[in-house]
């Protein structure tokens, strides 16, 4: 038996990976609590937003792309316990330019005729190197999130919202961390910290080391006029010398988006998610007129949110061990959404002290 205020785990930071992993751990029998800063109702961090791409469309290797296609039958498995869409497979097309190379191992390349067909809209230039991947998909964003913590809840994880915590790291009694989340005090055998981009200002320099906070804008426009762009035309990335920029269409509520995949780095997370300057929305407009001079019309509708994610040293996923029984999760490098069940397994793993396997998640 134990009292309503003990934990297992506590998963502090309700995003996309701290929700994975409470729903995971829940799967497992733990006895979890999630306590998230904001709002039940809102996804605030990197993980808000629309969509998400479920495929890298620029190059990986061989072991990310491998995690990627496990990860894909675990956002199915995901899908279909939430009894509601999420994932959509929209196809993708890349196109790279400037010495940028395509994704090695994506479906094969299509001609020039089916391309007219699929992106009309989009302008494709002599010499690009060109990969459709028809099975590439999108996933709706924030209704993830609120599957994951709503599937937790119902496996037994506790969720607190408007909370955040504050943690002795020294465990007192019985080896427990204890916990003062809005007011009242609880005590938790592990702690899991799924900070996003919070988490280089959370713990100070141990944390802070090896991180970045990258801000990144993303514009959305309606598209419901544009006739060369159906509802399911697949989304399409170009990679250029010094950028990469893609146009994602919609298909609720016929608004696109459109966006670089980064704007550079930031202090904090309130510098990041500072509004656009003028300087920032002119490349951006630049590269829209370039790449879809169809949508490049629509300028009076556009409306921007900017925002931020976390990028790590060479890309990893790291756990960080910052006291015997508290981690550091940054599952971040700016397209870490793909990942978060396979992290979330690998975590759980971890936690339950499973022999080695390949992972992608680094502990130090
Ligand atoms: C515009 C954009 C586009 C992207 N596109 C893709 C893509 O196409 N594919 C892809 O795979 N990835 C993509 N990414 C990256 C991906 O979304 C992130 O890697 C992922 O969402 C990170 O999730 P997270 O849970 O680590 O962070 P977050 O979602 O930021 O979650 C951290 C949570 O912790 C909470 N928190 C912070 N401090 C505290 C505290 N002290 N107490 C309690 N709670 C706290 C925050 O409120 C937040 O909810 C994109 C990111 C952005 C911003």
């Amino acid at each position: 038996m134990y009292t309503l205020d003990s934990y297992d785990v506590a998963v502090v930071g309700l995003g996309v990976i701290g929700s994975a992993c409470l729903l995971e751990l829940a799967r497992r029998g733990w006895r979890v609590i999630g306590i998230e800063q904001s709002a039940a109702s809102r996804v605030v961090g990197s993980s808000a937003g629309d969509v998400r791409m479920l495929e890298s469309p620029t190059p990986v290797s061989a072991a990310r792309a491998a995690a990627e296609k496990v990860s894909r039958v675990l956002w199915g498995r995901l899908e279909r316990e939430a009894g509601k869409s999420l994932i959509q497979q929209t196809g993708s097309v890349t196109l790279s330019s400037g010495g940028r190379r395509c994704p090695a191992d994506a479906a094969s390349s299509s001609g020039a005729e089916e391309l007219a067909r699929l992106i009309p809209w989009a302008r494709i230039e002599e010499g690009m190197e060109i990969v459709h991947d028809p099975h590439a998909s999108l996933v709706r964003a924030e209704p993830a999130v609120h599957a994951m913590r709503r599937l937790g809840s119902r496996r037994g994880a506790k969720l607190c919202f408007d909370s955040t915590a504050s943690l002795r790291r020294s465990p007192g009694v019985g080896g427990q961390y204890a916990l003062e989340v809005g007011g009242s005090r609880l005590s938790a055998g592990t702690v899991l910290l799924c900070l996003g981009p919070w988490m280089a200002a959370a713990a100070g320099d141990e944390l802070r080391d090896g991180l970045r906070i990258e801000r990144v804008a993303t514009h959305s426009l309606s598209t419901a006029s544009v006739t060369s762009m159906p509802g399911d035309s697949p989304y399409v990335c170009w990679l250029g010398a010094g950028y990469e920029f893609a146009v994602i269409p919609v298909a609720e509520g016929a608004r696109s988006r459109f966006g670089r995949f980064g704007l550079g780095p930031a202090e904090s997370v309130s510098m990041a998610m500072r509004p656009i300057a003028p300087a920032e929305l002119d490349v951006d407009l630049a590269l829209l007129s370039r790449w879809a001079p169809d949508l490049a019309g629509i300028r009076q509708e556009i409306k921007t949110v900017t925002s931020a994610y976390t990028h790590t040293l060479n890309g990893e996923f790291r756990l960080r061990r910052l006291a015997s029984r508290v981690h550091a999760l940054t599952a971040c490098s700016g397209r870490g959404f793909k990942f978060a069940p396979l992290l979330a397994q690998e975590v759980a793993d971890i936690l339950e002290d499973c022999p080695d396997a390949p992972r992608l998640v680094e502990t130090q």
